[in-house]
């Protein structure tokens, strides 16, 4: 059997029987990976803590016929203020659950996808108002989706590649496509969403920059409809229906 190293993110679990777990991570070397951490429930397991969701790990994996089991477990980082707090702990529940349905296993891109996924992460736990945290997700969202292929576009009309006079003049956003959408594109459109200059310009700047030097015009409602836009992008994307963004409307809102 074949011992592996890896640093890894982890995303979900599953009890398996009395005293194991069934892992779901994701790590920075082969992308999403399922594993077993064996006698993990009970209480004298050195694996404890460290198999908790939201955790990063230094580990070493075993090579298994159907799973690969982990022998060895050094927290990187437990990211330990996202577990004090229900909003942050939401959110990242919510970035979590977006990095394994679009992460694959062997990802080509899983450095770019893990590093990304490990700063949201560590973003959440440092940062403390509403508006800082969403700035993060949204961060991570357009990051992680151009990361998979679906980058979003801002400068052109999704549908017909019509340049209007400059990017302000967008008024709507197709979740379908993935884009700003002109005028007569969206009368065809199935679905769209109202946007303006400022959710194009906050897309912009959140590709970009960790955290705004200028937050003056900084607007909880704003960024909270910056979210949403998002979120159904990237539910259009998706080929499961996503659990979070309900438990984020219901408790965060
Ligand atoms: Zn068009």
């Amino acid at each position: 059997m074949a011992n592996y190293k890896a640093q890894a993110i982890n995303l979900k679990s599953y009890n398996l029987g009395e005293s194991d777990k069934i892992m779901v991570m994701y790590s920075r070397e082969h992308g999403l990976i399922r594993c077993v951490a064996k006698g993990v429930k009970k209480s004298s397991s050195s694996l404890g803590g460290r198999m908790q969701l939201i955790v990063a790990n230094n580990l070493l994996l075993a090579k298994g016929r159907n799973l690969d089991i982990v022998c060895q477990a050094e927290v990187i980082e437990s990211f330990s203020s996202i577990r004090n707090d229900m909003t942050k702990l939401i959110y990242s529940f919510y970035c979590a659950e977006l990095i394994n349905n679009f992460g694959l296993e062997n990802d080509t891109n899983s450095k770019i996808i893990y590093d990304l996924s490990f700063e949201a992460l560590k973003n959440i736990s440092i940062f403390s108002s509403l508006e800082e945290i969403l700035w993060t997700v949204i961060r991570f969202k357009l990051r992680l989706m151009e990361a998979v292929g679906y980058a979003i576009e801002l400068n052109q009309c999704v549908r017909c590649n019509d340049i209007e006079h400059n990017y302000s003049s967008y008024h709507f956003f197709c979740p379908e496509s993935g884009g700003v959408i002109c005028g007569k594109c969206e009368e065809k459109a199935n679905k769209t969403l109202e946007i303006d200059k400022r959710h194009i310009s906050i897309f912009k700047d959140a590709q970009i920059y960790d955290f705004p030097e200028d937050n003056s015009n900084f607007d909880k409602t704003l960024l909270y409809s910056c979210f949403n836009i998002l979120k159904e992008y990237v539910s259009a994307k998706s080929d499961k229906k996503l659990k979070t963004p309900e438990m984020i409307e219901t408790l965060c809102c």
